[in-house]
């Protein structure tokens, strides 16, 4: 069924009457098939219009061979159909005859606006750089070209942008030709036309652009508004070129500027310096992470002494220890610090072990995890502490000379340790056996 397109010269807001031809059920979809059509079919890798056909939702707009055509992949487009696809339920309260049709004028405008401005970017770039467009996604958030050059420098860059802005300020036509094949190369191409067509469809740009497309464009330049480059990346030996146009500049530099005045405000920076502060900023957090780093290598160093001072005070008071008589246990050292994390613990373990061939089992409370070092040649500790940790509930596990613990509840945790031996409070604050 012949479908009259309309849908190049009408990307109005205002209802649209057409005709209701046929109602095709798909599945959950259904076809609607129109006399007249204001809504593009997706194509030329522009996304198809969106809208309602007398209050039902468009969900998509495709073109299709019609069901009797003979050959089904022939290049006569006006022989394809026109499908409207809306849900079947509501499909359902429609029938043949007289329909309004309403655009979602604002989407079709940002369709438009990328579109065009892509034709002007990578005419654009082609001028200014020698480099073609191999490849182009129009997406609802982003739009990239991919560009035939390994690297484009960031000056090049900003030439292109301020090229393309001086293309929209010119307010440049947009005019549309309808070529034969034959007559095709009379019109300087940035890209190879379709095979197959009886007809040429190519969009000029005035004193910028030809190239052959199927789709819906800006009147003029100037409707582009603004383009920006937002990123430009390695792309499989191309450039990869992200890019916005017209409102979606509005939005991204609203945004942008909102988020400036966040850190504007809380950097006590002009908006506009907000880069140099935070740059400050990280410069002064590593200095103080530098200094904490520092300071906690140093506190684990006292803490791993006085651990150890400790211990010999009191083997000291108490003799020779169990390994000393012949054990081939090494000694214990073992305790719990009731502040500090894991981490603390660790760096306190891993000093202290170079100084002492003793098992160390330290403990975070707060943390309710331990750790386990020792330094003895052919020592291993897995044996005695697996038993006790599996019995309190505990999960851990490591190797013959250190080895990691946690436990769900902090009485796990001090059950634990008290079975290595008999926990007594020394400052208050660590507890050692
Ligand atoms: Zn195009």
């Amino acid at each position: 069924m012949r479908t009259e397109r309309l849908y190049y010269d009408y990307a109005s807001p205002e209802p649209f009457e057409a005709e209701i031809r046929e109602i095709r059920l798909m599945g959950d979809r259904a076809a609607i098939l129109l006399d007249k059509t204001i809504f593009y079919p997706e194509g030329g890798g522009q996304d198809a219009d969106r809208g309602s056909i007398n209050g039902a939702a468009l969900l998509d707009v495709r073109e299709a061979p019609p069901p009797d055509s003979a050959d089904p992949s022939g290049p006569a487009e006006k022989g394809k159909e026109i499908l409207h696809f809306v849900p079947a339920a509501e499909a359902a309260k429609l029938s043949p005859g007289r329909a309004e049709l309403l655009l979602d004028a604002r989407r079709r405008r940002d369709l438009t606006v990328h579109h065009s401005a892509q034709h002007l970017l990578s005419g654009t770039i082609l001028r200014l750089t020698g480099k073609y467009t191999l490849s182009m996604h129009l997406g609802a958030e982003l739009c990239t070209i991919d560009v035939d050059a390994p690297e484009l420098s960031k000056e090049t860059l900003l030439r292109v942008e301020d090229a393309v802005m001086d293309a929209i300020e010119a307010d440049a036509p947009l005019v549309i030709h309808h070529c034969p094949p034959e007559d095709i190369r009379k019109f300087p191409l940035r890209k190879v036309p379709p095979r197959g067509e009886e007809v040429i469809r190519v969009v000029e740009i005035a004193g910028h652009d030809f190239s052959p497309c199927c789709g819906a464009h800006c009147r003029s330049t100037a409707e582009i508004g603004i383009l920006r480059i937002l990123a430009a990346e390695k792309y499989k030996g191309m450039t990869r070129i992200s890019f916005i146009a017209g409102r979606r500049v509005l939005l991204d530099s609203r945004l942008l500027r909102q988020n400036g005045e966040t850190v504007s405000r809380a950097l006590k920076v002009p908006v506009m310096e907000t880069g140099a502060g935070v740059l400050s900023l990280l410069e002064k957090t590593a200095g103080l992470e530098r200094d904490l780093k520092a300071y906690e290598e140093a506190e684990a160093e006292t803490l791993a002494d006085a651990l150890l001072e400790k211990a010999a005070e009191k083997t000291r008071g108490q003799g020779q220890t169990g390994a000393e008589a012949g054990d081939q246990k090494p000694p214990l050292i073992a305790g719990t610090y009731d502040r500090g994390s894991i981490e603390k613990i660790l760096r306190i373990g891993r000093r202290a072990q170079k100084k002492t061939g003793a098992l160390l089992v330290l403990a975070s409370r707060e943390d309710r995890k331990f750790a386990a070092f020792c330094a003895a040649k052919g020592a291993d500790i897995r044996p005695l502490l697996k038993e006790p940790l599996e019995r309190h509930g505990g999960r851990g596990g490591g190797g013959p000379s250190f080895f990691q613990g946690a436990f769900e509840t902090p009485a796990g945790l001090a059950a634990f340790m008290g079975d290595l031996g008999e926990m007594r409070p020394i400052d208050g604050n660590v507890k050692i056996i």
